[in-house]
């Protein structure tokens, strides 16, 4: 019925945009059927257009959407319940002309007001959803928009159902004047107790979002998605050009620059919307784990073995050295290749279970060289192979989005789970992109908005630690390299779910250690993880970089000294230095291992853990 309702309002709209004629000629095409993309140009047949998702198939230029059609497209079929449909007009100010216009926009729209709500499934989970509609005064927020808003998300509180609003706005409702600012205030004083009900909040922001929406519930989403080249932004760009009496660059408050910017979690496109926001309901609701122990026994014998030989005698084949060096090292070291050299005649390791020898000795900075090998593999790498549906999410909410660290929620056997990773790249292109695994500031923030994300609803954390360190440079500094990793080791000291940390490659100072405060931490056995880098420590201690092999003995950088030290908990053995090929093996180790963490540290209250990550750190 709806689908039939809004064929016919569509449609009768169109008209107006059929292809142009000159006078008196017929048009070759009936009527309605064809309408001109107000982006392209072009002539486009509207069953395309409508069976697209309002996308032009000639430019992929998004049209903006009826309230109930976005339903439609969204909400399982037959499942969607409206709530307040009626609302009483309301014209606080007693504007002159306001009743008229609203009544023109009920009469044009055939909505009560510019915002419908109510309940439905996506993809059979359950969720409160609003929709803004921009046919209704520019889907500006007024008393009853604001009403609307406010009523459904205490429902939802109440019902302790997920609530996903779809913005759209010109802003406020200027005719309601100071009544309508106040609705800013209303519907996120409804949302912060909605979220402080432990309920999802996705947002979605489409063209245009402005205004006091943009400052109000658009902005709140605990996750936030956008659609692609959607215009976005507090004041609107002619507003702005008129001020500062310039020109806005090109993509200017586009969706693409907020994801930039690290306000947007995803751009997600319309087709794939349904999908993708289903999905996250579903990764929201509570799910345990179900784990099937399926580590091969003779694996497992082979890692009994590794264990029990573990540091006495390695095989350590040559390797081609990290290309990717930090500025330290660039700047101090030699990166001679004489550890890995005088090592290359070891014995190769085959498939077998390696047999402890007590020749051949691996030496601390022949594991720090593999430690940097260009051919490791990365934490994208790890979090693909090791959790299922993995969904990544951007921003920091106040700068940028870090592309060195990487993170958002997956599958662990069915249990939700929050995956941060330090991220290098595989190729130059690719590192610098990643900043060559250095995170800024932004990027721990990242990371920290991610675990409190997770405290939220309740899932646990891991996070994959790879990074030569904490970015060196101007920006980083003056956006607050030092405040922003100390306040994730503070935040992250009593976070009510299990932390861990795995460190798989370079662990390094405190860039390492603001995503490594814990439950249990584990290392990769050719990981290291150290206060400086050894080529760093030997030039301080030393005065001279090219000590830095001895530096990176007397340092205690791996895994083992680790270990025995009581500073880690858990070394994953590596057969062979890990590498693409190997890293199935590594896996699946690492699957049951944290599978036995998880059944550890989720039977623990909110208090046991916050006080066994307290003393593990107290004792040190
Ligand atoms: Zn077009």
């Amino acid at each position: 019925m709806l689908r039939n309702m809004f064929k016919k309002t569509y449609t009768k709209i169109d008209t107006k945009f059929r292809p142009q004629t000159k006078a008196g000629e017929e048009p070759a095409i009936p009527q309605g059927m064809w309408r001109k993309c107000n982006k392209c140009g072009q002539p486009i047949y509207v069953e395309d257009v409508m069976n697209n998702y309002y996308v032009c198939p000639k430019c992929d230029g998004y049209f903006r959407v009826h309230a109930y059609r976005r339903i439609e497209m969204l909400v399982d079929e037959g499942t969607f319940e409206e709530w307040n449909k009626e609302m009483n007009f309301s014209n606080p100010l007693d504007f002159p002309g306001y009743e008229k216009k609203v009544m023109a926009a009920r009469e044009k729209s055939h909505l009560n007001e510019a915002i419908v709500t109510g309940k439905g499934k996506i993809e059979g989970n359950p969720a409160v959803i609003g929709v803004c509609d921009a046919r209704f005064i520019m889907s500006s927020m007024g008393h009853v928009v604001g009403e609307k808003i406010t009523e459904a998300v205490e429902r939802a509180t109440r019902e302790k159902l997920p609530v996903i609003l779809f913005a759209c706005s010109g802003g406020a409702r200027m005719q309601e004047g100071i009544v309508s600012l106040m609705q800013m205030a209303k519907t996120s004083a409804a949302l912060k107790r909605h979220h402080e009900a432990g309920q999802l909040f996705i947002s979605v922001l489409t063209d245009p979002t402005t205004g006091g929406v943009t400052a109000s519930f658009a902005m709140l989403g605990d996750i936030i998605l956008a659609e692609p080249h959607a215009l976005i932004g507090f004041a609107g760009p002619r507003v702005i050009e008129q001020t500062i009496g310039q020109k806005l660059p090109e993509g200017f408050q586009r969706a693409e620059f907020l994801l930039e910017h690290g306000f947007v979690d995803k751009i997600v496109e319309r087709r794939d919307q349904k999908r993708v926001i289903g999905q996250i309901l579903y990764m929201h609701r509570s799910h345990k784990m179900n784990v099937e122990r399926k580590m091969p026994e003779d694996f497992a014998e082979a890692l009994k073995a590794r264990r029990e030989g573990l540091g006495t005698a390695e095989a350590m084949p040559s390797g081609e050295v990290r290309e990717t060096r930090t500025m330290e090292e660039a700047a101090g070291a030699d990166m001679s290749e004489n550890g890995a050299a005088a090592e290359a005649g070891g014995t190769e390791t085959s498939g077998e279970a390696p047999v402890p020898q007590g020749t051949a000795e691996k030496t601390a900075w022949d594991t720090v060289l593999l430690s940097r090998k260009a051919d490791r593999p990365v934490a994208t790498d790890y979090i693909e192979a090791i959790f299922d549906e993995f969904i990544e999410f951007h921003g920091d909410r106040y700068f940028k989005d870090d592309g060195a660290i990487v993170g958002g929620i997956a599958m662990f056997h069915g249990m939700p789970v929050t995956v941060i990773g330090q991220q290098k790249g595989k190729n130059t292109k690719d590192n610098i992109k990643r900043n060559f695994g250095m995170p800024s500031p932004d990027g721990y923030r990242k990371a920290l908005r991610l675990m409190k994300q997770a405290e939220t609803f309740g899932r646990p954390v891991i996070c994959f630690v790879d990074t030569p360190g904490a970015f060196c440079g101007l920006e980083a500094e003056e956006r607050g390299q030092g405040e922003a990793i100390a306040r994730n080791l503070f935040e992250m000291s009593d976070l009510s779910v299990p932390v861990l940390s795995v460190v798989i490659g370079e662990g390094g100072s405190g860039g390492a250690l603001a995503m490594a405060v814990a439950d249990e931490v584990w290392m990769l056995e050719n990981a290291i993880y150290s206060i400086l880098s050894p080529e760093g420590f030997a030039s301080i201690l030393y005065k001279d970089s090219k000590k830095a092999p001895e530096a990176a003995k007397v340092m205690k950088v791996t895994a083992g000294d680790l270990k025995k030290l009581g500073l880690i908990e858990r070394i994953v053995p590596e057969e062979e230095p890990a590498c693409t090929d190997n890293l199935y093996r590594l896996t699946e180790y690492m699957d049951n291992a944290m599978a036995e963490f998880f059944e550890t540290y989720l039977a623990m209250t909110k208090e046991e853990l916050a006080e066994h990550r307290y003393e593990r750190f107290r004792r040190m």
